[in-house]
């Protein structure tokens, strides 16, 4: 059996938290084009040189550059049993090039699950994120607070606002899914195997929910 699987919704949605319980539960890949793309600004590696100033704008950075950057990360063997797609795609040319890479190998998208999240829930949220500026853990000022104050609980390294995570980027990126991502929801409505979920509940809620999902499609 396979789980390959697309989370879709705005930024602060949640999609990377939940793909990280998803990834440990059913032992697959965490495919985050956003990760992987952090990651190689600070290696400053070619990819990185070009994708830095889109992403500090807060606009999505080309499709060909991300596209070749997640069929490759498809073609790895440990993607073979499943993935979760997080933050790809995020354009409708993605979204075709995606299925063009998975027809080839004769394969498909089992799910795509869709976390409408409340822009206030959203803004909130990436507000006040903060990330660990060594190992990349995740915090939030209230949600989730380190026990020391701007320094993380696992590796004693300084807590770092993303720059993206500023008021007017994060604006700009909600307002690049409106216009950009938003669309997928009706292309892939239309495949019929998207489901919907609330993006503004809490993880291990959210994670039930999920579950009873993959129960009913027999994913798990
Ligand atoms: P979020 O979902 O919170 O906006 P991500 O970490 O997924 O954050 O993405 C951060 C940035 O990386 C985006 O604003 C964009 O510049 C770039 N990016 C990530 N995924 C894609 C993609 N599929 N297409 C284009 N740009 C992307
Ligand atoms: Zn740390």
């Amino acid at each position: 059996m396979s789980m390959r699987l697309i989370l879709l919704g705005p930024p602060g949605a949640g999609k990377g938290t939940q793909s990280d319980v998803l990834s440990r539960r059913y032992k697959i890949p965490h495919i985050s084009t956003g990760d992987i793309l952090r990651k190689a600004v600070i290696k400053e590696v070619p990819l990185g040189v070009k994708a830095k100033s889109y992403m500090d704008k807060g606009e999505l950075v080309p499709d060909e550059i991300v596209t070749e950057v997640i069929v490759d990360a498809l073609k790895s063997d440990d993607a073979k049993k499943g993935f979760i797609l997080d933050g790809f795609p995020r354009t409708l040319n993605q979204a075709i090039a995606l299925d063009e890479s998975l027809s080839k190998i004769s394969s498909g998208i089992d799910l795509i699950i869709y976390f409408e999240t409340s822009p206030e829930v959203a803004i909130e949220r990436l507000s006040g994120r903060r990330v660990c500026s060594k190992c990349g853990f995740n915090y939030h000022v209230k949600n989730i607070p380190p026990k020391q104050e701007g320094i993380c609980d696992r590796c004693g390294s300084r807590l770092i606002q993303r720059p993206d995570d500023k008021e007017e980027t994060v604006r700009n990126r909600l307002k690049v899914y409106q216009t950009q991502t938003k669309p997928l929801i009706n292309y892939y409505l239309r495949k019929g195997n998207l489901k919907k979920v609330s993006g503004d509940m809490d993880v291990d809620e959210l994670f039930k929910v999920i579950f009873k999902i993959f129960e009913d499609e027999h994913l798990a």
